[in-house]
C-alpha cells in the first residue's frame, strides 16, 4: 500500500502555482485512492513557516486559512489526514536524529536558502554579514522536510518542480540513517506535475511565490473573477504583439501559454492543440494578439477557480470557526499515531526510548 505525503507552508493563501504544481495533484491522488487504497497525509507545515520572520497572531490565522483552502479545493478529511505539522512533535524529533547523520556540505548546495536570502552569486559564498543573517533553521530546513516525509513512511511525495532537490536530499537522509542504524526508513519517490513551475506575473524569471511582497505577481486560488482578469491583464509580457512560445526570450508569454495549457482552453480546436507550443502555433496561424491570448487565459483560469472562494469562506466560518479546529484535531491525532509507529522503531534502533 502506497503512502502519499506532502506539505504546504501557511505563508498566505495558495496561488495558482501551488495549485497547478502541487494541490491539484493532491486532489487527483485522493480521487485515485478510492481505487488504489493509498494512505494520504497532507500537512500545513507551520514549523517551516517560521524559518522566515512571522507574526504570531498572523501565523495562527494563516494556518487556519491554509486548512480552509485545502478543503476548498476538494481535500476531504474522511479521505485524507489533514493536520498542522507542529501538532505532531514526532516530526521535530526525527529531524534531530536525522540531522546527526545529514551532511552540511550537501545542505550547503541547496538553492532555496540562497534565494530566500536573495544571495545571487552561484557559489553562494557568504560574507560574515550574510552568515549572521542566515539562520540555522533556514539552512537546515530540508532536514525537517525529510523528517516530515520519512516519519510517515511515505512512498510518494507530490510536490512542485522547485522541491526536487529537497526530495533528493530526503532520500539521502533515509539512506544515511539506514546505513548508520537499521533499515527502517523508506526512500520516497517524487511525484511532480506535468507542468514546469508557474512563474511570477510581474517577474517571469522567478517562480510565483506566496511570500514575495508584490501581490500583483500572483493569483490566489480564492481570487474573484475580476481579480483574475486584472492580474492577467497586468501580467508582464513584451512589446511584440504576436504569440510565440519562446520560454528563454519571452518568459512572460510562455508563462501565459503554460497556464492555458495546464488549465485547458475551450476553443473549438481543443482536440488539436494542448501543449504550449501547439497553442502558440494556433494563435499565430489565426493572427491572434497577446490580448486574445490573455482573454483566453482569464477564462481558463476562472473555470479552475470558480467556486473555490465560496467554499473557502464557508469553511473558515463554520460553527464560528470551531469546525476547522475539530477537523485539524482529528487529523493531528491520526498523524501522531502514524508517526509514533515509526518513531518507536527509530528510537530503539538509535538506543533511545524504553528498554525492550
Ligand atoms: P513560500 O514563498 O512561502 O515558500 P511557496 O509559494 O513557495 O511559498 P510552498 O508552501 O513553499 O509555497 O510550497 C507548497 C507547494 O507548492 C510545493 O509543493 C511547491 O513545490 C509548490 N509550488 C510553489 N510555488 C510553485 C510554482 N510557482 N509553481 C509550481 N509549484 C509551486
Ligand atoms: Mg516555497
Amino acid at each position: 500500500r502506497n503512502v502519499v505525503f506532502s506539505g504546504i507552508q501557511p505563508t498566505g493563501v495558495p496561488h495558482l502555482g501551488n495549485y497547478l504544481g502541487a494541490l491539484r495533484q493532491w486532489k487527483r491522488l485522493q480521487d485515485e485512492a478510492q481505487l488504489t487504497g493509498d494512505k494520504l497525509l497532507f500537512s500545513v507545515v507551520d514549523l517551516h513557516a517560521i524559518t522566515m520572520p512571522q507574526e504570531a497572531e498572523a501565523l495562527r490565522i494563516q494556518r487556519r486559512e491554509m486548512m480552509a483552502a485545502l478543503l476548498a479545493i476538494g481535500l476531504d478529511p474522511d479521505k485524507s489526514t489533514l493536520f498542522f505539522q507542529s501538532s505532531v512533535p514526532q516530526h521535530a524529533e526525527l529531524m534531530w536524529i536525522l540531522s546527526c547523520t545529514a551532511s552540511m556540505g550537501y545542505l550547503g548546495r541547496m538553492t532555496q536558502w540562497k534565494s530566500k536570502l536573495q544571495i545571487n552569486n552561484k557559489q553562494g559564498d557568504l560574507s560574515e554579514d550574510a552568515m549572521t543573517k542566515l539562520k540555522l533553521g533556514l539552512f537546515s530546513y530540508p532536514v525537517l522536510q525529510a523528517a516530515d516525509i520519512l516519519v510517515h513512511r511515505a512512498t510518494h511525495v507530490p510536490v512542485g518542480d522547485d522541491q526536487r532537490q529537497h526530495l533528493e536530499f530526503a532520500r539521502e537522509c533515509a539512506t544515511n540513517f539506514n546505513a548508520t542504524y537499521k533499515d527502517i526508513l523508506i526512500a520516497p519517490e517524487t511525484v511532480t506535475a506535468p507542468s514546469p513551475r508557474v512563474m511570477s506575473l510581474t517577474h517571469p524569471h522567478n517562480k510565483m511565490s506566496k511570500s514575495t511582497p508584490n501581490h500583483r505577481s500572483r493569483i490566489l486560488i480564492t481570487a474573484r473573477a475580476e481579480e483574475v482578469r486584472s492580474r492577467i491583464a497586468g501580467a508582464v509580457t513584451d512589446s511584440l504583439n504576436a504569440v510565440t512560445y519562446e520560454p528563454d526570450l519571452r518568459p512572460g508569454v510562455a508563462n501565459l501559454l503554460e497556464l492555458l495549457s495546464q488549465c485547458g482552453h475551450s476553443g473549438e480546436w481543443k482536440e488539436e492543440a494542448s501543449s504550449p507550443q501547439q497553442l502558440a502555433d494556433r494563435y499565430a496561424t489565426a493572427g491572434a494578439t497577446l490580448k486574445d491570448l490573455k482573454a483566453d487565459v482569464v477564462a481558463a483560469v476562472w473555470r479552475e477557480l470558480d467556486g473555490v472562494r465560496g467554499r473557502y469562506l464557508d469553511f473558515l466560518n463554520r460553527k464560528g470557526g470551531k469546525w476547522l479546529d475539530e477537523i485539524e484535531a482529528e487529523g493531528a491525532e491520526a498523524a501522531r499515531e502514524n508517526a509514533e509507529k515509526t518513531m518507536r522503531r527509530v528510537r530503539h534502533a538509535v538506543g533511545l526510548g524504553p528498554r525492550p
